[in-house]
């Protein structure tokens, strides 16, 4: 069989069988590392090989994953070819549209095309089917019918599948999923299948109960609380499209299927779309690509879109949709700031919370506190008037070194702590880092005959906790959910009429340009999960600087004011939308070696951008602001452009200079974590 043969063949469920002795047949594979080639095994004789299949290889004394990109009988270059180890497919699991997303992945985010199939692919080697869907009563069919403001919204985009993209811009409540989910409706009995993606897998359970009642068993999960082998059992279901719809988190955007009619992104500006191992890419991109080259509907929905979401349909990328009132009359909730003295535990509640939380509870209703204590690095903050210092340069909260400066690990621009706080001459100058766990107790102590559910990452490992916690919920069992930003996301709970944010000033002082977008979107969402049954909710929110302008936008639910003073302040900075970032990490365990390696990459990236004549910036070297992570030292450099393939190209070409013992480099292509 010739070369040419292989590779036009349409029918994917061909098998290659190699009965000819006297030709030896070789197979070209990917494997999971970072080098840019394919590696050409011999197929051992008898051995059925499907291109697109997966098979074992032995690379550099280890047994790996390959990745069967084609079959042929070429003269082999080297006669000291290995013999594939076996088989783990049988037949084919993806085909040349896998591998056309895998190229367009590795060129963009800067990997191999063996670590982009990697990513892409289920890992599992038998399919296993045992999953036992977490909810006692499943099969409930809720008929709805589209309201007069969906239908018009669904109705314009079905009219209108040429584009690129939509977003549905809708305040929470309003009925954003409903859409989905007559859309997939529609297409579905048209053969075609549909993606609905979730930041969360706590919230992959809770949409998958809501569509089993629509869609039965045509629908399936995909998230990584499901073992290897229930993955891949579930991938070829979904490729053979003998289920039609899948609900999943970011990597389900790869999914395989006859043909794909749809990707839903639902609170599409959540940072849990971004990637952090290599290739750090976006399900935001990676489904816009595929509408462009399979010509799927890519819907995408928010009730706070990311700032370059929502400029894309401003520039006529995507296409805007909005919705305006909450479904079946609920009103919005009314927002209180309430200014707070002391970051100390046991300050941490303050006397409106308490008493609008007992009021509330004795009414029969439940109460959401947001204990925000995501990842950040320490900080300091006036304990009086909540100011806490920026770099001059880049506009960008700063943090508190472990040499006792204040760093900007942006531009590593260096500053002294003061000893008053310059914007109200307060001493009162705090260190926030830590602590904020003890705030559990505290509301524990505070509300002895209260229930108290607690949800946080820790607590959502596991697979019971959130279809528990809907259960509990929903029976009124419940009377305080705490939590960290999980509980902000996509809850649906009807009887909640209290939502109390504990400190809001722990987000704005992220050393991160999307700060104060992502405290607005967490703060917005939050207050979303009040009021969204029959009563009316309220928002109480705590902070330090109740004169921060960013409380006027979210008092007034006034998600546009917002947009336009942080697009101004964007485009002063030169931040995106406005340009393309990347951000290069080396780390290791010797700092000294790190810090070597880093300088000569900054060196190289400055020679390789004169020479493609690219038009770059380069932020740093500085230290990252998680400086060490288990035993090893971690520095970086921000690369600007508003070209992001003279980024690309400048970093593809510059790479090479951080080698040796030890040191390893992280390359992200529009970062989101810059910590
Ligand atoms: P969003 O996704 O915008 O936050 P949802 O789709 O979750 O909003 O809708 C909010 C609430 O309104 C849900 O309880 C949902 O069941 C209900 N709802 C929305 N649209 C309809 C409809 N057309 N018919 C019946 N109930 C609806
Ligand atoms: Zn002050
Ligand atoms: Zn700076």
């Amino acid at each position: 069989m010739s070369h040419n043969q292989f590779q036009d063949y349409e029918n994917r469920f061909i098998r290659i069988v190699c009965f000819i002795h006297y030709n030896i047949m070789l197979a070209d594979v990917y494997i999971s590392y970072p080098l840019e080639e394919f590696y050409t095994y011999r197929v051992p004789v008898g051995m059925n090989i499907a291109p697109y299949s997966r098979v074992r290889v032995n690379f550099a004394g280890k047994n790996l994953t390959a990745y069967v990109l084609r079959v042929h009988d070429n003269e082999p270059k080297d006669f000291e070819l290995k013999d594939i180890i076996d088989l783990i497919d049988h037949d084919p699991i993806y085909d040349e549209r896998l591998m056309d997303l895998a190229r367009y992945t590795a060129l963009n985010y800067l990997s191999s095309i063996g670590e982009a199939l990697a990513m892409a692919l289920p890992s599992g080697l038998k399919p296993s089917k045992r999953y036992k869907i977490p909810f006692d009563k499943l099969g409930v069919v809720i008929e709805t019918q589209l309201n007069h403001e969906q239908k018009i919204i669904f109705d314009d985009i079905i009219d209108n599948k040429a584009a690129l993209a939509h977003l549905i811009f809708g305040i929470t409540g309003s009925g954003k999923t409903e859409i989905y989910i007559e859309l997939a409706r529609r297409l579905i009995p048209q053969g075609l299948s549909v993606i609905y993606l979730v930041p969360e897998i706590s919230l992959s359970s809770m949409i998958f109960e809501r569509m089993y009642g629509v869609f039965g068993d045509d629908l399936i999960i995909y998230h990584s609380h499901l073992t290897p082998n229930q993955r891949l059992h579930n991938w070829i279901r979904f490729y053979r499209g003998e289920a039609r719809i899948a609900v999943g988190t970011r990597s389900a955007v790869f999914l395989q299927c006859p043909k794909l009619g749809m990707i839903v992104i639902d609170e599409e500006h959540d940072g849990s779309y971004k990637e952090h191992s290599t290739p750090r890419y976006n399900a935001r991109r990676i489904a816009l690509y595929r509408s462009k080259t399979e010509g799927a509907l890519v819907v995408m929905g928010s009730a706070t879109p990311a700032v370059e979401t929502l400029y894309a349909c401003e520039k006529g990328v995507m296409k805007l949709h909005t919705l305006k009132s909450r479904y079946g009359n609920a009103s919005l909730p009314e927002i209180e700031i309430v200014r707070i003295n002391s970051t100390k535990p046991k300050h941490i509640i303050s006397t409106a919370l308490k008493l609008n939380t007992k009021r509330t509870i004795d009414a029969g209703r439940q109460v959401i506190y947001l204990l925000n204590r995501r990842g950040f690095a320490p900080i300091v903050i006036c304990g009086k008037c909540g100011w806490t210092m920026e770099c001059p340069q880049c506009s960008i909260g700063m943090n508190y070194h472990r040499d006792r400066h204040m760093l900007c690990h942006y531009c590593g621009h260096r500053q002294a702590v003061p000893a008053a706080c310059p914007k109200c001459g307060s001493e009162q100058i705090e260190k926030v880092g830590s602590g904020t766990q003890r705030v559990e107790e505290i509301i524990e102590k505070e509300f002895p005959d209260f229930t108290i559910f607690r949800l946080d990452q820790d607590s959502s490992r596991k697979k019971d906790t959130v279809p528990e916690l809907i259960a509990r919920m929903n029976r009124g069992e419940v009377n305080i959910l705490v939590g960290t930003q999980l509980v902000a996301k996509g809850f649906d709970f009807h009887n909640i009429t209290l939502v109390g944010v504990l400190l809001a000033d722990i987000g704005m002082n992220m050393p991160d340009f999307r700060s104060s977008e992502r405290i607005f979107s967490l703060l917005m969402q939050v207050a979303g999960r009040s009021g969204r049954g029959d009563a009316p909710g309220r928002v109480i929110i705590q902070t330090l600087d109740d004169q921060n302008p960013l409380f006027r936008f979210i008092r007034n639910h006034d998600y546009y004011g917002f947009y336009r003073s942080e697009l101004e302040a964007r485009r002063m900075l030169q931040y995106p939308p406005f340009t393309r970032l990347a951000r290069l990490l080396v780390r290791g365990a010797n700092e000294a070696r790190v810090i070597a390696s880093i300088n000569s990459l900054k060196q190289a990236l400055e020679e390789q951008a004169a020479a493609l004549k690219a038009d770059i910036r380069i932020l740093g070297p500085s230290s990252a602001p998680f400086g060490r992570i288990g035993g090893n030292y971690r520095h970086h450099i921000i690369v600007k452009s508003s070209s992001v393939t003279a980024l690309q190209e400048t970093i593809g070409a510059s790479r090479g200079a951080v080698t040796g013992r030890d040191v390893y480099l992280e390359i992200d292509i529009d970062p989101y974590e810059l910590m």
